[in-house]
């Protein structure tokens, strides 16, 4: 709640006085060359049904020259998203004037003609750009959702990326492959050395491509598609025409527990690499700050990360595309509460038990994530149950609510009925029950015509109360593809 403190209070300057400003204190050029040139109307893009976003990433190895340039840009970035942090913080700090995402690009003019600072002519201009509407979009969220105030990047602190949109790079899909081809970036004069692990779909052009590299010195190219992609034929329960649904519970003695008795544990190689991730920080924490030695164990340390930052996916993206194949309905219960609800946990030292929570806590959140954008992508309902539910302590048998229990209690017996649960896999029972339950109230509460959102919130059912039908027809979150689009955080 600090932040509320630090928001600006409304008292801007505004109209000429503004303009004066903007000019001539802080040096941002004029607009008239745009104002010559005849307004062309925005043409809304009309995106096809059943298209979605979708990211594919490759890795690829620069040649020492395109390292360099890659270099050059990601520094260049940085530079600029501060510069335009400056300029922003001070013209409203300053002056009580509000500078926006357009004066901040006629400003990135300025500095590329001044004498200091010409080197950024060497960065293609529409990065450039891009890192500027990144500091624009910082400054939305911190504005609208509240989120902190934008900071500086730092070298070696921030993440290195660059975007590119459409004019940034030149696409040459090979004829031999579709799906494969070849791509040059601005200011590059060869194509990259792209591994293509997988094929683009045919005949796409990319939108958009973010070039990255990881702090293990790894490069990436992540190329956002817009891909058709049809919804699954609906599944059935055996011999019923009731939709297929599946409890999905999150745990600690196992990562995922089906309704049917399944149970996914993190895989093995991962608790491995965990186990080496606490040596190598305790051997960090042995190494005198800012030595050599340090640095090194630093590094091993970003390539482990982003080892198990792999496996987990790989393991991840296998689990849902088979969740969401195998059933029309997924239930799950709101991590908000699945995280609160997990204790001090693990064996071993406190360190290692922290880490191996920390892996847990992150492969829930990605495995929600997933689980979201591919019931939007596929035509599947990912309902999320209510952080009220007693999903654990309810009998899934005669539905009676026993006491409260301690985390490490792994096997009950109900006292009402009889009835002996996994602890687990009741949870999961008795989320698949309350998320069909929802499911129905809102299918019998859908006018005709209309399909189930992707993603079913039980804190957000209230509208679809049968005497708010009609307006929940409009209101409720019908295109997925926003909300779940797996775009990676810039
Ligand atoms: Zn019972």
């Amino acid at each position: 709640m600090g932040e509320t403190a630090e928001r600006p209070e409304p008292t801007a300057v505004r109209g000429e006085e503004a303009q004066r400003i903007k000019r001539e204190v802080l040096g941002i050029g004029d607009r008239r060359k745009h104002r010559t040139r005849e307004a062309r109307p925005l043409r809304p893009h009309v995106k096809e049904p059943h298209t979605h976003h979708r990211l594919y990433r490759f890795r690829f190895y620069p040649t020492e020259e395109q390292a360099r340039q890659l270099e050059r840009t990601f520094g260049a970035c940085r530079w600029v998203y501060n510069e335009g942090l400056a300029l922003r913080s001070e013209a409203w700090e300053r002056h009580r004037v509000r500078v926006g995402f357009a004066e901040t690009c006629r400003a990135l003019t300025g500095w590329k003609r001044a004498e200091g600072t010409a080197w950024l002519r060497e960065v293609s201009s529409t990065v450039l750009q891009q890192s500027l509407r990144h500091l624009d979009q910082a400054y939305k969220r911190f504005f609208i959702s509240g989120a902190r105030h934008p900071q500086r990047k730092r070298k070696g602190r921030s993440r290195d990326a660059a975007v590119y949109v459409r004019t940034g790079f030149r696409w040459v899909e090979d004829p031999k492959r579709p799906g494969t081809g070849l791509i040059t970036l601005a200011k590059q004069s060869r194509p990259l050395d792209v591994r293509w692990s997988r094929e683009l779909p045919a005949g796409v052009v990319p939108v958009r491509l973010s070039v990255t590299r990881d702090r293990a010195g790894r490069y990436f190219v992540s190329a956002l598609v817009e891909e058709r992609m049809a919804p699954l034929p609906a599944v059935f329960a055996p011999g019923t025409q009731e939709p297929k649904a599946v409890g999905v519970d999150l745990g600690l003695a196992a990562l995922v527990t089906l309704d049917d008795g399944t149970k996914y544990d993190h895989p093995r190689l991962l608790k491995r690499y965990a186990e080496k991730l606490a040596r190598c920080q305790r051997e960090l924490h042995r190494k005198a700050r800012g030595s050599r030695n340090r640095q090194k164990v630093r590094q091993r340390i970003a390539r482990l990360y982003a080892l198990i930052s792999d496996v987990r996916s790989d393991m991840l993206d296998q689990l849902t595309t088979r969740l969401v194949r195998e059933n029309q309905v997924l239930v799950v219960e709101d991590l908000s509460i699945a995280s609160l609800l997990r204790g001090a946990h693990g064996t071993g030292s406190r360190r290692k038990a922290r880490l191996n929570r920390m892996i847990t806590d992150a492969a829930w959140a990605e495995l929600l994530r997933k689980l979201r954008y591919k019931c939007a992508w596929y035509g599947r309902t990912l309902v999320i149950v209510g952080r009220f539910f007693p999903s654990t302590r309810r009998c899934s048998a005669c539905h009676a609510q026993g006491p409260k229990m301690a985390v490490s209690v792994r096997q009950w017996t109900c006292a009402a009925c009889g009835a002996a649960h996994d602890r687990d896999v009741n949870a999961a029972v008795n989320l698949r029950d309350e998320g069909l339950r929802l499911y129905k109230l809102v299918t019998d509460a859908l006018p005709p015509g209309h399909t189930v959102p992707p993603v079913l919130k039980a804190s957000e059912l209230e509208a679809w109360s049968p005497a708010a039908s009609s307006a929940a027809g409009r209101g409720a979150r019908t295109d997925g593809p926003s909300a779940g689009m797996p775009v990676e955080p810039v």
